[in-house]
């Protein structure tokens, strides 16, 4: 399969069965267990980033390109925080629901920006570029460009998330119960964490900061990479 292939099949899913799925999974109505299991640990993964930023002092004004931002529960609240928030997706359902959402909470606002737009496609500099449980689509041979891409936006930082390869984590997703449930249309992708670091540091990175969140269904590792 190539990597047009699998763009196309995540942008179709994430327009269709995915987006109901996930838009569900990303809000805060009724879900089921699994997917209240996985709604807790990315929030997770979204609460430290904003620990993360926050600690680091003021980000009033600070650029941020928010690379596959799904329904906007991390552009939002950066938004909130002052940042300047360039969000993208692929997926134009997505990003129809993550601007009713802004509206929602921020009212009418420029800020973020929302465009639908697949990652690679994206250009110009940021402070800080991050991309959340996105890679989890690319195969590995293609996280390397991906990651190469997304770096030549980021003047200062780089967060990415990833679910870990591990054998551990392998034998759990051969079996089926990583991404349970009807909507498993789309392939998965783990990555190893060595693999992450070393595209990384070959784009001039170095790791500053490193979490994994880890909750029955959600498995998730957060690097920060600065200069
Ligand atoms: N980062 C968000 C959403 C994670 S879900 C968050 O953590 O809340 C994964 C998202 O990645 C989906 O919205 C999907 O449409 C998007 N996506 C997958 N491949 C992409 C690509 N090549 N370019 C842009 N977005 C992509």
């Amino acid at each position: 399969m190539t990597a047009t292939d699998d763009k196309t099949i995540v942008r179709e899913y994430f327009n269709a069965t995915g987006f109901d799925r996930w838009r569900r999974i990303y809000g805060d109505g009724e879900v089921n267990k699994v997917q209240l299991d996985i709604r807790q640990g990315h929030q997770r993964t979204v609460d430290t980033v904003l620990d993360w930023l926050r600690s680091d002092g003021n980000t009033e004004g600070m650029t941020i390109c928010d690379a596959g931002c799904g329904v906007g529960s991390l552009s939002i609240p950066m938004a909130e925080m002052g940042a300047k928030v360039f969000a993208s997706d692929i997926s134009e359902k997505m990003v129809g629901e993550a601007k009713e959402r802004a509206q929602a909470t921020l009212g009418q606002s420029e800020n973020p920006v929302f465009t639908v737009q697949d990652l690679e496609s994206l250009s110009g500099s940021y402070h800080t570029v991050i991309c959340l449980d996105v890679l989890i689509h690319y195969p590995q041979d293609k996280a390397m460009d991906m990651i190469t891409h997304l770096s030549q936006l980021a003047e200062s930082r780089v967060l990415i998330s990833f679910a870990p390869k591990t054998v551990f984590y392998d034998v759990l997703k051969k079996i089926g119960e990583l991404f349970p449930g009807p909507s498993k249309t789309t392939r998965a992708y783990l990555h190893r964490e060595a693999d992450i670091v070393k595209a990384l540091e070959a784009n001039g990175w170095t790791i500053k900061r490193n979490a994994m969140t880890k909750t029955r269904f959600y498995f998730s590792r957060l690097l920060e990479a600065v200069k």
